[in-house]
């Protein structure tokens, strides 16, 4: 808890208040941060700012400490589907800026490094988690340790991308400008994130399922051009990428929802079927370094 009233993390105004008190149970460790979490509605203390609009939660703030400790076994075990929707998020990309040095920041094990390379980027990422990053040095991934600043992975980059990580961090601003800073010019940003505007999350409400405890900041399209743009960014397209996900992973998550107390054990060739899932609930914004 901060003693002092805290300061919106996009615009910098004091004017921040409580619309959702926390509701986890304490005390917080690197396991509540897994990816893979399936406590839907269980937050940190979320606040509104009432000048930007901006939802986050400000009493969450040194959670790097807890990335560094994760492991997520059942991150791993997504491999296929996720290698999937990275391709598609690159092909997005590629419209852009074909080729050159790309920097995946916040790759877990990765994947959309692996598909980059696959794809003629000259590819590398960085990973707070040793766990995951260990995972990916295994499979020969040019993936180092860290964020940004990196003390090695500096650039230029012709693109950076923030896939689902700009949602977890307490300073979504400043790795903004780390990005800008470790592009080339006219370099390309690509950010994904859950989109807190869209009609799944206003249907759900609190229950919607990108409200987690990993999640520290809710974007919607206007407080993400309006985050990139003080970063030095101009937006050249917007999508609404969908995911893929374990025909497994799909029928365990439904089941919990709809019949907590059921227990079932899933078909093997679940696991195998990727099946695409498109909410409209995500964004995918397309961004260009603008200015030095
Ligand atoms: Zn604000």
């Amino acid at each position: 808890m901060r003693a002092s009233s805290p300061a919106c993390r996009l615009c910098g105004s004091r004017e921040l208040s409580l619309i959702k008190p926390a509701n986890y149970d304490g005390p917080l460790a690197s396991g509540s941060f897994a990816v893979t979490d399936s406590a839907y509605g269980v937050t940190a203390a979320v606040y509104r700012c009432g000048d930007c609009g901006f939802l986050q939660c400000p009493e969450l703030e040194d959670v790097l400490g807890f990335y560094e400790g994760l492991r997520d076994e059942a991150y791993e075990a997504g491999r296929r589907p996720r290698s999937l929707q990275c391709r598609r998020i690159l092909r997005i990309i590629r419209r852009h800026h074909a080729s050159g040095r790309l920097l995946d920041i916040g790759a877990g094990t990765g994947s959309l490094v692996e598909q980059a390379l696959a794809m003629g980027y000259r590819a590398e990422g960085v990973e707070p988690s040793r766990w995951m990053q260990a995972r990916a040095v295994e499979r020969g991934l040019p993936v180092r340790r860290g964020t940004l600043p990196h003390p090695v992975c500096r650039g230029p980059y012709g693109v950076v991308t923030l896939i689902d990580v700009i949602e977890h961090v307490s300073d979504p601003l400043g790795l903004l400008r780390a990005a800008h800073a470790a592009l080339e010019d006219e370099g390309v940003l690509a950010v994904a994130t859950p989109d807190v505007g869209s009609l799944a999350a206003r249907l759900m409400g609190w229950r919607w399922w990108h409200f987690r405890l990993a999640h520290i900041g809710y974007f919607d399209r206007r407080t993400l051009d309006l985050a990139t743009a003080r970063a030095g960014f101009q937006p050249l397209a917007r999508h609404r990428p969908g995911w893929f996900f374990s025909a497994d992973y799909l029928l365990e998550r439904a089941l919990k929802l709809l019949a907590p107390s059921i227990r079932v054990r899933s078909p093997g060739v679940l696991r195998r079927l990727s099946v695409p899932v498109n909410l409209g609930d995500s964004l995918l914004g397309i961004y260009r370094k603008t200015r030095a």
